[in-house]
């Protein structure tokens, strides 16, 4: 070869040479661009698939489950599961095992997907505790190197070395953990961190909108009953009359139900049994109506549409139930009938067979109402009309009984003012001794003078004396204004100094703390004779706590005030009163007079009760005797004490001196 040809072929060579490498570099740079393309879809594939699987899925569970089958077909990982993070007010966060795992991972790896997921429960949290304090994604080449993952060394075959775990951002919180299990070659290259975090924030809007379905569900749930709360129930309310508003056929009733004396299951039994109570009471409403109640199941109540009934706990033993397709008022009153026969079958409650009945009262839902409010609020008064009635019982609302409370809560405010606006007097009704035919004292009884009623009895305002609380003010005018008045007639009239005065008090006022103090103060004031103040305990014969009304009945015979017990005989426990508190005398009903005179059996029991007394040395004052036959049969059984209207009624004190002077004449016109 001449040294041109040689020349030529070499510079040929390195031609073709430097072709082949562009070539190569070419070629190399179409594949990689070919491959980064390939990548890039698969990742947007991956991305579209999680943001559809936490869109369609009906849960958390199903989302996350999907959402880890496709991170593993991805990525080519066998094992993947998600562990949540709880952040605690203090301390590190920390990690819960799930349970969730990629359903479609090979069961040949069952052993490891179990392994896996117990690392959060074995007491160092391995990858996921590290990811959950550093907010970044953390992997290990080795697994038997770490501890923490010993039981999954322990059943990982060869080709499973790496571990690695992702975080899953709610906000900027780390609220739960994605965490796989790969390959001897797995790496954690730029792409992998940048898909896996734009996955991670997808799967934290699904862990976000989880949380607020959650706390939604809390807001609208009563826990001890599992039933609609309040508020959901007033949305539903709301629902429904727009409704009516739109299709005037649609009509609806509001059930108010209240339980009877369920005060009295929780003080004697304890809250735990009131609470067992109520949420068998929850069933039994559900169980009387015809088709499944609403539940809080999501926080999205349907828009329109039939939704079915609702039955909601809104207050301690207070439910509500509205009724859909409802024709007429009988319908659902039909409905609260049924209810009532459902309470009565009675409850199984801390070992004990226990009876309920409730009060229920039932408002229809109409254009008049304009908001959910005075829908349930006719119910209420309803219900509170229906309770004033009587237990167990049923009431439909209508217009008068909104007036009826209007001027109940008028009189409310009303009777704040009676005191300083000085409405309050007191009548006098004499006490006669049948043995002696003189007066010995006189009962004091409340009257309210009201501006535009007119003079109100005890029954027309005591209980909401009471419930107001002004009854404790009541109480100490009463002592007061009682003593003032004794003091005077004991000193005016002939033989006074002897005469008494005795004041009613209720056994909540008894047991107030000031009550002893404010007795001792205006006897000491008024200087009457010990003895001549008395106290009548009116209504001792209930579920009152005999101890304490018994410690303070002692006080007030330290103090030389003589207590009675009021209306006896017209409750079963009576006698149980009488055996427990340390009274001087108990006032005979008239209930008992009344029948004195019907057989030998009743003034058999009288008798009987007019000797039991005298055996405790307790005294006994018949009252309400309104005709000289009682007054005959009460001597025949015993009872020398007698006050009614027989001899007077209840008088002013102006009218005292001359009313007695009168008594005693009738008296001595008696024959005997
Ligand atoms: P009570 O202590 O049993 O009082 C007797 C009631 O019977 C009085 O009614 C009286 O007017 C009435 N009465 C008197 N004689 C006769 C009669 O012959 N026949 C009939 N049918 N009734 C007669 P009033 O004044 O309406 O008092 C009702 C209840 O209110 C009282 O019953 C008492 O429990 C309570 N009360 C009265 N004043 C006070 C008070 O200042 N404080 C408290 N806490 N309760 C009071
Ligand atoms: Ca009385
Ligand atoms: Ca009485």
């Amino acid at each position: 070869m001449t040294p041109d040809v040689e020349s030529q072929l070499q510079r040929l060579n390195v031609r073709l040479d430097r072709e082949r490498r562009a070539r190569i570099e070419a070629e190399t740079i179409a594949e990689k661009g070919l491959r980064e393309l390939f990548v890039r879809q698969q990742e947007l594939l991956l991305l579209e698939s999680i943001a559809e699987a936490a869109n369609s899925a009906g849960s958390l569970a199903d989302a996350m489950g999907l959402a880890l089958d496709r991170i593993c077909q991805f990525t080519g990982w066998p094992v993947g599961r998600l562990a949540l993070v709880d952040w605690p007010e203090h301390g590190p966060p920390v990690v819960r095992a799930t349970g969730l795992c990629n359903p479609s991972a090979s069961d040949r790896l069952a052993a490891v997907r179990q392994a896996l997921d117990r690392t959060a429960t074995t007491g160092e949290a391995g990858m996921a505790g590290l990811v959950a304090e550093t907010r970044q994604p953390a992997w290990m080449d080795d697994l038997r190197d770490a501890p923490a993952y010993a039981a999954l060394a322990g059943v990982a075959p060869d080709d499973i070395r790496a571990v690695a775990a992702f975080p899953v951002l709610a906000g900027t919180e780390v609220a739960a953990v994605l965490e796989f299990v790969g390959g001897p070659d797995f790496e954690l290259t730029d792409e992998l961190r940048a898909v896996m975090s734009q996955v991670g924030t997808q799967l934290g809007r699904i862990v976000e909108r989880e949380r607020a379905r959650a706390h939604l569900i809390d807001a609208f749930n009563d826990p001890l009953t599992k039933l609609p709360n309040r508020a959901f129930f007033l949305r539903e309310l709301g629902r429904a009359l727009r409704r009516t508003r739109q299709t005037p056929e649609f009509q609806f009733a509001v059930l108010f139900v209240d339980l009877d004396g369920f005060k009295v299951v929780n003080d004697s039994l304890g809250h735990g049994a009131g609470d067992d109570l109520l949420a068998q009471i929850a069933q039994r409403l559900i169980d009387s109506l015809r088709r499944r109640p609403l539940a809080v199941i999501s926080g999205q109540a349907p828009t329109d549409g039939p939704a079915g009934p609702t039955v909601a706990r809104i207050g301690g033993d207070e439910f509500t139930i509205l009724l859909d397709q409802i024709h007429q008022p009988e319908d659902a009153l039909r409905v609260a009938r049924r209810i009532q026969q459902n309470l009565a079958t009675p409850f199984q409650v801390a070992g004990q067979e226990l009876y309920a009945s409730a009060s229920i009262g039932v408002a229809m839902g109409d254009v008049g109402h304009l908001t959910p409010e005075n829908l349930l609020r006719d119910a209420d008064v309803a219900m509170y009309r229906a309770k004033s009635l009587g237990k167990g019982r049923c009431e439909l609302f209508d217009e008068t009984m909104l007036r009826r409370a209007a001027a109940q809560l008028q009189l409310e405010t009303d009777i704040r003012h009676a005191l300083v606006r000085n409405q309050l007097r007191l009548l006098f009704q004499p006490v006669v001794s049948l043995a002696e035919g003189r007066v010995i004292g006189l009962e004091a009884l409340l009257r309210w003078e009201h501006p535009e009623r007119g003079q109100l009895a005890p029954a027309d305002f005591l209980q909401i004396a009471e419930d107001t609380g002004v009854i404790l003010t009541f109480g100490e005018w009463t002592i007061t204004e009682a003593v003032v008045q004794l003091r005077r007639w004991q000193q005016a009239l002939p033989g006074g100094e002897r005469l008494s005065v005795a004041v009613n008090l209720s056994a909540r006022q008894c047991l107030e703390p000031d009550l002893l103090g404010i007795i001792r103060r205006i006897s000491h004031l008024a200087d009457v004779p010990p003895g001549t103040l008395r106290i009548e305990l009116t209504d001792a014969h209930g579920d009152q706590d005999y101890d304490a009304l018994g410690r303070v009945i002692g006080a007030l015979n330290d103090l030389h005030v003589p207590v009675a017990l009021d209306d006896f005989g017209t409750r079963h426990v009576s006698l149980t009163a009488l055996a427990e508190l340390p009274v001087q005398a108990i006032k005979l009903d008239r209930a008992f007079l009344s029948v004195l005179g019907t057989s030998a059996r009743t003034r058999t029991v009288t008798s009987g009760v007019v000797g039991l007394a005298r055996q405790l040395g307790v005294e006994v004052i018949a009252e309400g005797v309104e005709s000289p036959a009682e007054v005959e049969q009460l001597l025949a059984a015993g009872c020398q004490i007698a006050q009614g209207y027989y001899f007077s009624p209840p008088v002013e004190a102006e009218q005292v001196p001359s009313t007695l002077a009168r008594v005693v004449q009738r008296w001595s016109g008696i024959e005997l």
